[in-house]
């Protein structure tokens, strides 16, 4: 198969890991209702291509998100997999049920934004932060022991609200940290972020204490600039990128946000400067066509589309 020439650049980290979150963010995006055998062969074969973090399911209220209402049924399916296999919790019901099967790593969603806060929670900023406070506390209690991600959605722009100012993604992110998560994954939820501003918001986080290795992005292709900033975020030495298998979602509650960066697209830049990731781009394109397959529809990755086309 077609593989990129490998040809370093400086200044970039010799590792990266991706947070694959195609069974969670891209699925949950889908029209299609995909069976919980479907769901569970996916997350296999996405950890035999090689992904380590790969972000399971959610256990928000099914009537929210019914593409994921079978958390219950998927979670055993998938017990011997070999992968960090985090999941989205919205409260402390949905934490005890994770928690009660077997799950060992939690994600938590606040808004950079009060509209989006609004929107997706239904609650002020703090409101939310308020809300995700005693779930923090209690999945890091001892007995529980879960490592803790904090999504922080609309960092880099909002819908209703426009360009949102540095200080206040710092402000968000510093709580978040503060009420113990691990790990803060910096969204451009409406894929609006530009390569400087990206730089600009990760060195105004380390002025404020908070280092890259608390970090992660997660970045929106919707302008075409998904690539563009995860190549700034990686030369200001963040190494953990969050992707989604042939660029599968987007986010229901922001009409104009498609399209998570391709998992494939990301490992074939990723491949080309020799930086590791253990994935195999083969393997992954063949999930990504097959899941495509069960969707009714192509992959949106152009990695995806470029070696399926060749290939077959
Ligand atoms: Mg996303």
């Amino acid at each position: 198969m077609t593989l990129p020439m490998t040809v370093p650049a400086p200044g970039l980290p010799a590792r990266v890991r991706i947070h694959e979150v195609g069974p969670r963010d891209g699925l949950q995006n889908e029209k299609a209702l995909v069976p919980v055998a479907i769901k569970a062969e996916f997350i296999r074969r996405l950890a035999e291509a090689g992904l380590t973090t790969i972000e399971a399911t959610s256990f928000v209220h099914p009537q929210w998100v019914p593409q994921l209402a079978d958390a219950e049924q998927l979670m055993p399916l998938i017990d011997d997999v070999a992968a960090r296999l985090p999941v989205l919790v919205p409260n402390e019901r949905g934490l005890d049920r994770a928690l009660a099967l077997g799950a060992r790593e939690i994600a938590v969603f606040a808004s950079a934004t009060e509209s989006f806060a609004k929107a997706n929670l239904n609650r002020t900023v703090d409101g939310a932060l308020e809300m995700f406070e005693p779930v923090v506390a209690k999945a890091k209690a001892k007995d529980a022991g879960a490592a803790v991600r904090g999504y922080l959605s609309m960092c880099f722009g909002d819908p209703w609200e426009g360009q949102v100012p540095i200080s206040q993604t710092v402000s968000v992110s510093r709580r978040l940290l503060d009420m113990g998560c691990d790990e803060i994954s910096l969204g451009d939820t409406i894929g609006v972020a530009t390569p400087g501003h990206v730089r600009e918001l990760l060195a105004t986080l380390n002025e404020a204490g908070i280092t890259n290795d608390r970090l992660a992005v997660h970045f929106h292709d919707t302008y075409g600039q998904a690539l563009a900033n995860t190549l700034a975020a990686l030369q200001h030495g963040v190494t953990t990128v969050d992707a989604s298998a042939g660029g599968l979602g987007g986010c229901p509650y922001a009409k104009s946000a498609t399209g998570n960066l391709a998992t494939e697209d990301l490992v074939w830049m990723l491949d080309g400067l020799g930086i590791e990731t253990g994935v195999d781009i083969g393997r992954l394109t063949a999930t990504s066509v097959w899941m495509a397959r069960h969707l009714g529809r192509p992959s949106p990755s152009r990695t995806v589309r470029a070696l399926s086309q060749k290939e077959t």
